[in-house]
Formats: C-alpha cells, structure tokens, sequence
C-alpha cells in the first residue's frame, strides 16, 4: 500500500546528460515523466531502465534504478506493460 500523498508528491532532481551529452539543466521529475527503457546489454541480453525525456533538448536521460523508489519503479512498469499489450 503506498501514502497516496507522498506518492503524488515524489520528484527528483536530475541534471540533464543524455545520450549525447545533454544540455545540464536541473530538472525535477516527477513520476510522470518516468519511462521505461530497453537496455541492450553487450552479452545481446535486453534490460529494462528507467529514464525521461528532457523538456529543453529532447534527451533520454537514464536515471537510476536506486534512485527510485519501489512504487515509483512499479507504476512504471505497469505504465510500459499496458502501453507494450497495447503496441502487440
Ligand atoms: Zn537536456
């Protein structure tokens, strides 16, 4: 069960550095803005990551599964699940 109150109110603050670099903005994120990723890993096996996109330059940015907490992390992926069933 999860305090409904600090669940909406959760954010983080992560500096923008995205694929290319990013453009370094402090950026609060919400769990709104956290997306699933699908992390190729270098033996070819597929994990999954947690990132948003950046608001002023369009970059994933990758955050860190212990930065996030487990309600955050679950609603997530039930987000990625329904919209993958969807996708299928
Ligand atoms: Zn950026």
């Amino acid at each position: 069960m999860n305090d409904l109150k600090s669940f909406k109110e959760w954010n983080i603050k992560v500096k923008c550095k995205g694929n290319y670099g990013g453009c370094g903005s402090l950026l609060q994120v919400e769990i709104d803005d956290i997306n699933i990723s699908l992390i190729k890993e270098i033996d070819g096996g597929i994990n999954l990551g947690y990132c948003f996109k950046c608001p002023v330059c369009d970059s994933i940015v990758n955050i860190l599964e212990n930065n996030l907490p487990t309600y955050v992390k679950k609603t997530s992926l039930k987000k990625f699940k329904k919209h993958f069933i969807k996708n299928i």
